[in-house]
């Protein structure tokens, strides 16, 4: 049963669609990231869910019940903002146990129930420290507590991490992730960063202007991207333009330059201009002749643990991503055959309104 359920959500701004026709449902416990670019209606969505913005049409509801007109402040929900959103001049303890003096808890309750969200995000030591006199990371955490606190039947996060540097951004996804599967919250997180939707997220809604293009497991949004933005946003793609040739029930037989290539799954029609995408660790280096063509390294980057090549080849340079198992790397220069498995060709659409469904 759907806890959070978004139908045909429309936000127009004067005469700009922020959101269109979004359909969304979320399971209690739930952990589900809006991804996308600058601009595509991720923050609208989440405000509208939080109640911050009214929708200009369709209905959202929550654990059965229409909320759509609801005030924020009767939504209850926790909320973490980019920027924390703490207040300067209280306590580490005042500010995680702000929300339960609204809701008038008893005082002994609210000390305990503060104890525990600090215990929760590892800050019990720090509260009767002030926000200044913390990390980042730290007062991230504190906004987490604050939103935890009042136990609410949904967290929204919207680019909680996004202040942090990279390799405290990594911790904190973990902790998050952690956090959120011990208190079962069910939570929704606005993110422009693929690899942090992917990596938290049970689910992620790709938002594409003010649409939702895809929504799915964060693996089958990789495996199976729906759209040629879909496929470079989400990872990187080789993108071979081509013909469908033949389809029949099973496989589609796409030309792509003078080769042929068989790909799983009919859904083109004979004729259609299509995207052959493979994505470049699928891409195999092999000895010359013994592949599906042959290349010849025009450049090649040292990534630590794999090495990235752009290969030229009869359809096109690919990039081609090869694990460093300690072997020695192809020169610039040398000679290559290029070799991918069938069941790693996915075909897009090469103009989005040609899909045969
Ligand atoms: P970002 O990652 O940059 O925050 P986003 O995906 O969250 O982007 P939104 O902030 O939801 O995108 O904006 C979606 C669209 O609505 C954009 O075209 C934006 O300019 C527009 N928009 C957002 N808020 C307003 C507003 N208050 N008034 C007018 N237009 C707005």
């Amino acid at each position: 049963m759907s806890f959070l359920k978004l139908t045909d959500v429309t936000k127009f701004y004067g005469s700009t669609c922020a959101v269109q026709s979004m359909n969304l449902t979320v399971q209690k416990g739930e952990f589900v990231s809006l991804l996308g670019p600058s601009g595509c209606g991720k923050t609208t969505t989440l405000q509208m869910v939080a109640g911050f913005e009214a929708v200009t049409s369709g209905r959202i509801e929550l654990d059965g019940k229409d909320i759509t007109h609801a005030k924020a402040n009767t939504r209850g929900l926790g909320i973490v903002f980019q920027s924390y959103a703490l207040f300067p001049h209280m306590t580490v303890a005042a500010n995680v146990s702000f929300g339960l003096e609204m809701r008038k808890v008893p005082k002994a309750e609210r000390a305990e129930r503060v104890a525990q969200a600090l215990a929760l995000v590892h800050l019990e030591k720090h509260a009767t420290r002030y926000p200044r006199e913390l990390s980042g990371g730290q007062r991230q955490r504190v906004a987490l507590a604050r939103a935890l606190v009042i136990e609410p039947p949904v967290l929204l996060l919207d680019e909680p991490l996004s202040n942090l540097d990279a390799k405290l951004r990594e911790e904190m996804q973990f902790e998050l992730r952690q956090i959120q599967r011990k208190v079962g919250t069910t939570t929704i997180m606005v993110t422009h960063d693929q690899s942090e939707a992917m990596s938290i997220s049970d689910r992620v809604v790709v938002m594409e202007a003010g649409r939702a293009t895809q929504i799915d497991h964060p693996h089958r949004v990789y495996e199976h991207p729906r759209t040629r933005f879909i496929s470079t946003f989400v990872g990187k793609a080789n993108l071979l333009p081509g013909q469908v040739a033949h389809a029949s029930g099973t496989h589609t037989q796409v030309k792509v330059g003078a080769l042929t290539m068989a790909v799983d799954g009919a859904r083109y029609r004979p004729g259609a201009a299509v995207l052959l995408s493979v994505r470049p660790e699928k891409v195999q280096l092999v000895p010359a002749v013994q592949g599906r063509m042959d290349g010849q390294v025009c450049e090649r980057f040292f990534l630590g643990s794999q090495w990235l090549y752009r290969v030229g080849t009869p359809v096109g340079d690919l990039m081609v991503l090869v694990p460093n198992d300690g072997r020695a790397a192809l020169a610039e220069g040398e000679r290559t055959g290029v070799d991918w498995p069938d069941h790693c060709m996915r075909l897009l659409p090469a103009d989005e309104t040609a899909m045969a469904e």
